[in-house]
């Protein structure tokens, strides 16, 4: 029996996504394995227990829910300068795409990310008078500990995913993206598109530009499955306008700024949590699961460490530096962020090992 109780100033959320059986998992016959206990945000599989901080489940509350109970604080948190990190985990075929929103086929509409695009543009619209905006998107993934451009509109990768080369070829010409650190602790992406963005239909066209972009590669357990991270980074500067009038010094000051706040949330597709040996593949795919569970195996130690009270109070050193994905995400996990993890898992019995696996590294989490 594992179990655990809620911590409450806890820096990581951690939620649990169960999706219905699905077609193919139905045409097999699979059984559903995974019980919640009503009311307690509590998931059974096997003879194992855990407590997360919410359980969504296909019986359970629709995906506003989730919204507005895991991922609208967040969105808030921006206009006051709270950087914020959301991360779908899960094996492939889980649903971490559908949920975050990150594909065209579904999601796009259902999914977190049209859902904090509208959010987003709503508090703006309540807040123009006295601030004025500007807003960022950049759309990245990381692949084999490389960052890709996914808004470069000179990217081959949609030829790429057509002829079935994901991953194979190196794009020449484009100097890698870099992940530096400036002075004061800002992580940024040196050499990615930062598209300044105006409207909701603006951000939709470079989430939708992105995932079309986006390196797929096939492996035995679902052929749409991504190997890699994706990250859609919203960022939001803030300048309070100041009232027209009179300054102290008699001054007349129209619209002179007066505050400045920039925030930034990512939401994160991670890539598959499976282990290499599952997807049945060799060499490349192989190569590939190397490295996907050097971004997650980072992460979850990462989290744990974030997690731990008793470690951050001792100041205990957290490893960001360990890879790509962490390094990049290093401002916004931790410190004064807010952190929520989606555990995405699937019902069906043969999924029993993955799934358990899924909810033991959420369960670290917390
Ligand atoms: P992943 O990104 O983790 O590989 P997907 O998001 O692609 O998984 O989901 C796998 C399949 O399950 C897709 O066909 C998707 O439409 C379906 N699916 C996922 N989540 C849900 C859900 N909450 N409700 C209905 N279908 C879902
Ligand atoms: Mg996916």
């Amino acid at each position: 029996m594992e179990a655990n109780i809620s911590g409450e100033d806890c820096c990581v959320k951690v939620a649990v996504q169960i999706r219905p059986l699905i077609g193919d998992e139905r045409l097999q016959g699979c059984k559903d394995c995974v019980t919640v206990v009503p009311g307690k945000s509590q998931v059974q599989i096997g003879t194992h227990s855990f407590t997360f901080d919410h359980v969504y489940g296909s019986t359970g509350s629709p995906s506003t829910a989730m919204f507005e109970e895991c991922v609208a604080p967040l969105v808030d948190g921006l206009f006051q300068g709270y950087n914020a990190t959301v991360l779908a985990y899960g094996q492939t075929g889980s649903g971490k795409t559908y949920t975050m929103g990150t594909s065209l086929k579904d999601g796009c509409q259902t999914g977190l990310i049209p859902k904090v695009m509208n959010a987003l543009f709503s508090k703006i619209e309540t807040l123009k008078h006295e601030s004025e905006f500007q807003l960022h998107v950049s759309f990245i993934e990381i692949h084999k500990e490389e960052v890709r451009d996914l808004l470069d509109p000179s990217s081959a990768s949609k030829q790429e995913i057509a002829n079935g080369h994901a991953g194979k070829i190196s794009i020449p010409g484009r100097p890698p993206i870099q992940i530096r650190e400036t002075s004061n602790g800002v992580i940024t992406l040196a050499g990615s598109t930062e598209c300044s963005v105006k409207t909701l239909r603006e951000m939709a066209d470079c989430l939708e530009q992105g995932s079309l972009n986006r390196a797929t590669g096939s492996t035995n357990m679902n052929n749409q499955s991504s190997r890699s991270h994706a990250i859609f980074t919203i960022t939001v500067e803030q300048m309070k306008r100041l009232h027209p009038g009179i300054s102290g010094d008699g001054i007349l000051n129209d619209c002179m700024t007066e505050d400045y706040l920039c925030a930034k949330l990512h939401l994160v597709d991670l890539a598959g949590s499976e282990r290499a040996k599952r997807t049945g593949s060799d060499g490349l795919r192989f190569k590939e699961g190397v490295h996907i569970n050097k971004g997650l195996l980072a992460l979850g130690n990462v989290i744990s460490a974030l997690g731990d009270e008793k470690k951050r109070k001792e100041g205990v050193h957290v490893p960001y530096r360990d890879s790509k994905l962490t390094r990049l995400l290093q401002d916004s996990l931790g410190g004064n962020s807010r952190t929520v993890m989606i555990a995405c898992i699937s019902p069906a019995d043969i999924n029993a090992e993955e799934t358990l696996n899924t909810l033991k590294y959420a369960n670290r989490a917390r």
